[in-house]
């Protein structure tokens, strides 16, 4: 089963790299307070695994994560 990003809002420091790295998939919360997943269909994160990866290893709070 594909999986699903995940971002623990409380531990996002909002630094937006997510959301340049990778803007398909991670935006900003209307409030600008923390990272969003953008809702998408599984097999688009599958499509766009290396960038979320890329996203989740560069994000300073390693708070990005897979969630089955
Ligand atoms: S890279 Fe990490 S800390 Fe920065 S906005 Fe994205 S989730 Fe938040």
């Amino acid at each position: 089963m594909a999986q699903t990003p995940k971002i623990n809002k409380d531990e996002c420091s909002a630094c937006v790299l997510c959301t340049t790295i990778c803007d398909q998939v991670f935006k900003m919360s209307d409030d600008g307070m923390n990272a969003e997943v953008i809702p998408l269909a599984p097999e688009k994160y599958e499509a766009l695994k290396a960038e979320i990866e890329e996203a989740m290893q560069s994000c300073p709070s390693a708070c990005i994560v897979w969630a089955d």
